[in-house]
C-alpha cells in the first residue's frame, strides 16, 4: 500500500513516510494510491467488535508496514485507559426517528478531533521509528478552535516530539482559548495571531513548505511534521467511526445488511467528509455524503456550481471550527474524481493561490454533484434548530452540530430522500456554552460570564457539564503571546530557541 501526491502522481512513498512527512514537498496532499475494497461480511463483522477492534480492521487496511499488534496498542493507548467518557468511544444515538447522531466528542478534548488526535502521536512516532527519523518532530498545527487543544492534548510529552498552536485571535470561543492557553506539558506552545485561521493554516503551510526554514530546523536536531488534517495520519482514523456508525445503525435494527446511509456533516477543512467519501469507496453503503455549512458557504456554492471562489466576505459565526474559506482537503477529492490529473490540481490550486479561485468543468462538477448534497445556514438558523431539538427531544446540541441537523432537515424537505441518515456531531456543548444558552433559553438568560453560563446551562437542561471544561474555571493562561501573521515564522524559531 503506497502513498502518492496530489500534485505529482509519480511520487510514490510507504505510509509511515507520509505521515511523517505530513505535506509532500511539491506542496500537494499525500493519498493512497490504491483504496483498499471491503466486503459486507467484513462491515456486517464489526457489529461485534469493539470501537479498538473495528480500528484495527479499518486502520490495517492502510497501513501495511505496520502490524496488527502494533496497530492495537496504538488503537487501545489512544480510546482505552478513561481517556474517553463513553464505553463505546463513538456512540449513535437514535434521538427521534429521522436523527441518528453520531456523537465523536467524548475524548478529553469534548470536540471530534480527538478521534484522530488521540491516536496520532503514536502513528506518528511509530513512522518516524519506521523510517529511521532521529529528528525531534515538530508538530506545527494552525487551529480554528479544536485542533490546537486536541493537538496538545495528543502530544503533551510525547518523547521525541514538540508541539506549536497558532489561532486566531478574535476566532474561537472563551472556552476553546482557555482550553489551549491552560495546556500543561514540556514540551508545548501556543501563540495567537492577529488574523483569521485562513491565514494561521497559510501561515503554517508556508513554514512547512520553506525549504531554508527545514535547513536551519534539520541543522537543530528538528524536523516539522503537521497534525492538521493535510497529513494523512490525522486522516485515517477518521474513516474508522463511518464503519462504526454503520454497524451500529445494523445494531439498533435502523437497516439492514447492505442498505444505502446518508450521512450528514458539519465541514469546515473537508477532513470529516472526505474521510466518510473514503468509507463510501471502500465499499461502506452510502448514499449521499450531505455536506453542512455556515454562513461561510464556499463549499454549498462549489459543489452546486463547481466553481471554488473565496473572494467573498469571511464571517465569525457560532460555530468558529467551520469558519474556513480554503478547505485543503477538497484537492484530495478534485485528484480522485479527475482521474488522478496531478497536472489539472496543479492548475486549479495554482489558480485559487493566485486568484482565490478556480473552475473545476463540467465533468468533474457533475461527478461532485452526484456524490454530494450541499447546504448552509446562518447563526440564527443554528440557534432555532438547538432550541427547537431541546424543546422536541430533549437532545442538547453544539452549534456545529447544528448547523448539520438545519442543513439536513432542509435537505429532507427538499429533495423527499428519506435514506437512513447519520448526523455527525462534532462537539460537546459545553465549548459554546453562550451561544447553546442563548438558543436554549431564547435570549432570557442571566449570567454573564463564561462559567456562570455554563452553570446556568446545565441548571436549565439538566445536561451534565465534562469536568474537564468545568474544571478550568479560575485557571490562570500560561501562554498569552499574540503575534502578527508575518511573525509565525520568528515565533517558531522563538519557542524553539533558534537565534
Ligand atoms: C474541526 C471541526 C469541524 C470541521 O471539520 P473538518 O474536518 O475541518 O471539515 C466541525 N465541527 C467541529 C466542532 C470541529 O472542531
Amino acid at each position: 500500500m503506497l502513498y502518492t501526491s496530489t500534485r505529482d502522481k509519480s511520487v510514490r512513498i510507504s505510509a509511515a513516510e507520509a505521515i511523517t512527512k505530513g505535506i509532500s514537498a511539491d506542496g500537494g496532499l499525500f493519498v493512497p494510491a490504491e483504496i483498499p475494497a471491503v466486503s459486507l461480511d467484513f462491515i456486517t463483522s464489526l457489529c461485534e467488535k469493539s470501537y479498538v477492534e473495528r480500528a484495527v480492521a479499518v486502520l490495517k487496511l492502510f497501513l501495511e508496514e505496520f502490524s496488527e499488534a502494533e496497530i492495537r496498542a496504538y488503537a487501545e493507548g489512544a480510546y482505552l485507559g478513561g481517556k474517553f467518557s463513553s464505553d463505546a468511544i463513538a456512540p449513535l444515538v437514535a434521538v427521534n426517528d429521522r436523527l441518528n447522531i453520531l456523537e465523536l466528542w467524548h475524548g478529553p478534548t469534548c470536540a471530534f478531533k480527538d478521534m484522530a488526535l488521540q491516536i496520532l502521536p503514536y502513528l506518528l512516532t511509530g513512522s518516524a521509528k519506521k523510517i529511521h527519523n532521529d529528528k525531534k518532530i515538530i508538530i506545527l498545527v494552525a487551529t480554528s478552535g479544536d485542533t490546537g487543544k486536541a493537538a496538545l492534548e495528543g502530544f503533551r510529552d510525547v518523547d521525541g516530539t514538540g508541539i506549536l498552536v497558532f489561532y486566531p485571535v478574535d476566532g474561537v470561543s472563551p472556552m476553546q482559548k482557555l482550553q489551549m492557553t491552560t495546556q500543561q506539558g514540556d514540551n508545548v506552545g501556543v501563540c495567537a495571531i492577529k488574523g483569521n485561521f485562513d491565514d494561521a493554516q497559510s501561515g503554517v503551510k508556508a513554514i512547512f513548505t520553506d525549504a531554508d526554514v527545514k535547513k536551519v530546523l534539520a541543522d537543530h536536531g528538528y524536523a516539522f511534521s503537521s497534525a492538521n488534517s493535510i497529513n494523512w495520519g490525522r486522516l485515517v482514523p477518521q474513516i474508522v467511526y463511518y464503519f462504526s456508525a454503520y454497524a451500529d445503525m445494523l445494531s439498533l435494527g435502523k437497516i439492514k445488511a447492505g442498505d444505502a446511509i446518508n450521512v450528514t456533516v458539519p465541514t469546515g477543512n473537508f477532513g470529516n467528509i472526505l474521510a466518510a467519501y473514503y468509507a463510501k469507496r471502500m465499499g461502506l453503503p452510502v448514499n449521499k455524503l450531505i455536506c453542512a455549512s455556515n454562513a461561510n458557504n464556499v463549499l454549498t456554492d462549489f459543489i452546486n456550481t463547481g466553481v471554488y471562489d473565496r473572494n467573498r466576505q469571511f464571517y465569525t459565526t457560532i460555530s468558529p471550527s467551520m469558519d474556513i474559506l480554503i478547505s485543503s482537503n477538497l484537492e484530495r477529492l478534485l485528484f480522485m474524481l479527475t482521474g488522478e490529473d496531478d497536472a489539472k490540481i496543479r492548475d486549479l490550486f495554482g489558480k485559487l493561490a493566485k486568484d482565490g479561485k478556480y473552475d473545476v468543468g463540467a465533468d468533474v462538477a457533475a461527478a461532485v454533484k452526484a456524490l454530494f448534497a450541499a447546504g448552509c445556514c446562518d447563526d440564527a438558523a443554528t440557534k432555532n434548530t438547538i432550541g427547537s431539538l431541546f424543546a422536541e427531544s430533549h437532545y442538547l446540541s453544539d452549534t456545529h452540530t447544528a448547523v448539520a441537523v438545519s442543513v439536513y432537515e432542509d435537505y429532507r424537505k427538499n429533495t423527499g430522500d428519506t435514506t437512513p441518515n447519520v448526523i455527525v456531531s462534532t462537539a460537546n456543548p459545553y465549548k459554546f456554552s453562550a451561544s447553546v444558552l442563548d438558543a436554549v433559553t431564547k435570549g432570557n438568560y442571566k449570567a454573564a460570564d463564561e462559567f456562570a453560563m455554563v452553570e446556568e446551562l446545565i441548571a436549565v437542561t439538566g445536561v451534565d457539564a465534562p469536568a474537564q471544561l468545568s474544571s478550568l474555571r479560575g485557571k490562570t493562561p500560561r501562554f498569552t503571546a499574540v503575534c502578527e501573521k508575518s511573525e509565525m515564522q520568528a515565533e517558531v524559531y522563538k519557542m524553539l530557541g533558534i537565534h
